[in-house]
């Protein structure tokens, strides 16, 4: 292995953020180069386009034919050729000699003089090049139009064959995540099933004595099992096949025999709670047992302890694969904060996305906000406008790693990196939004 997860650098104190998705990226890489996850046919499913929203595109889709498949007008006007734009007169006077309907083509030929009413999507006549729109043009008696030259040149307005698409060529590259736009482009080729990576199992449990699922009765000091449901709304997005294993107890029989009965039927096991400093010294026997997992302490505000490897493959898997372990926090805002930070990205990269990113803004903040260099932070704010429109972030109150108010409440994290000391009212700041990915 290139690069455990106990090696000593991720031991040391505090690991910046950025080591830890790095060091993750690069244990992704390695399962999938050793499971040959992408490109192997086990993993690869043919499905319509109505179920291919958020599935991975597993081989280049190829257009099977020209878009535009001919030449096409943009706008609804008058076609006619562009020849006569060289001319120095400065109006131009043209004869209708008959309309041109998209999917009615004109099938006569235009001639020096004459012009085609033309709508858009229809299909240019022979000897045409160039279309006039509809509003630069006065109607004049005998059916002629006419306009100034100066308002367009040659060739304007004019869709070209291919220009789109071309024929061979590929219109969505291996990897996309698929969103309507691409189910709309494939449609648009004549193309109704798509390629796409099977779809990742994901285990999820919640550990610790004090939790209790819905529906049972809180008795003194216990609470409701929440990350259960929060993961599996974060998970949901991902269109991922969910496996969910309950709450385990705080004890290292029913831990230990959960995790192996994750790991038999999960790609993935995510869990919360039970890493902490002091619950870690008993779940990391466990895990030295079961696979390779280091224990973390991040510098990072919510989610500073995380445990994050692999565990072997468990007898009875089919395939054989190794399966990637998270163990998230317990908190619950830590738990959605270390998903969005460490875990989505590796689970589309996992499943072969060529884009695992989230998309990044900046914007102003109203207030100071307190800072201290040296760890990473994730508040939770709402975006706005000012008076003169420009973006502006407000934080949802309190910020405590287990305020799932602060949360909820709010539409964007405001990610404040690790150098970044306090923030004064007015000063620009990285913005998350929440929308499509949390
Ligand atoms: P731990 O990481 O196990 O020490 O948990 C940290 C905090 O998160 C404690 O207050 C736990 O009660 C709480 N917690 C742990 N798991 C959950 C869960 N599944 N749902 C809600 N709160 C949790
Ligand atoms: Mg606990």
């Amino acid at each position: 292995m290139k690069h455990s997860p106990n090696s000593p650098i991720l031991l040391t104190s505090s690991l910046h953020v950025d080591e830890a998705r790095k060091a993750i990226s690069e244990m992704v890489e390695e399962l999938i180069q050793e499971a040959k996850v992408i490109g192997d046919p086990n993993d690869i499913e043919v499905v319509s386009l109505d179920q291919a929203i958020d599935r991975i595109l597993a081989e280049d889709l190829l257009s099977p034919i020209d878009v535009p498949a001919a030449d096409n007008s943009a706008m609804d006007g008058f076609a006619f050729d562009g020849a006569c734009l060289d001319t120095s007169k400065p109006e131009i006077i043209l004869r209708i000699v008959g309309t041109a309907y998209a999917g009615k083509p004109f099938e006569g030929k235009i001639q020096q003089g004459e012009c085609l009413k033309i709508m858009t999507g229809a299909l240019m006549p022979v000897g045409c090049d160039t279309v006039i729109p509809q509003e630069f043009t006065n109607a004049k008696e005998d059916l002629q139009i006419a306009f100034q030259q100066n308002q367009l040149k040659r060739g304007e307005n004019r869709r070209l064959r291919g220009e789109d698409l071309q024929q061979g060529k590929p219109a969505i590259a291996t990897g996309r995540l698929l969103r309507p736009s691409d189910l709309g482009l494939a449609a648009s080729l004549g193309i109704a099933s798509l390629k796409v990576k099977r779809r990742l199992k994901v285990a999820i449990l919640s550990s610790g004595d004090e939790l209790r699922s819905l529906g049972q009765a809180l008795d003194a000091g216990s609470i409701y099992d929440s990350n259960r449901y929060s993961l599996t709304g974060l998970l949901n997005r991902l269109n991922l096949e969910i496996i969910d294993c309950g709450i385990v107890r705080d004890e290292p029989a029913s831990l230990k025999e959960a995790f192996c009965a994750a790991a038999k039927r999960a790609d993935v096991l995510i869990s919360s709670g039970g890493v902490s400093v002091g619950e870690a010294d008993f779940t990391k026997q466990i895990m030295q047992e079961l696979g390779d997992v280091g224990f973390w302490k991040i510098a990072m505000r919510p989610g500073r302890p995380m445990a994050f490897g692999i565990l072997k493959p468990v007898a009875g898997k089919n395939p054989a694969r190794k399966t990637l372990f998270f163990g998230l926090p317990g908190n619950p805002v830590a738990v959605m904060v270390t998903f969005y930070q460490f875990v989505r990205a590796a689970l589309l990269q996992l499943n072969g996305a060529n884009q695992t990113e989230p998309p990044l803004m900046q914007a102003i903040s109203e207030a100071p906000i307190r800072k201290k260099p040296g760890r990473t932070e994730f508040q939770r704010a709402i975006l706005g406008r000012d008076s003169n429109g420009k973006p502006t972030v407000k934080l949802t109150g309190s910020q405590g790693a287990g305020i799932l108010r602060s949360m909820s409440e709010a539409n964007c994290f405001v990610i404040l990196g690790h150098e970044q000391g306090n923030i004064a009212a007015g000063d620009w700041v990285d913005v998350a939004l929440f929308d499509g990915l949390l």
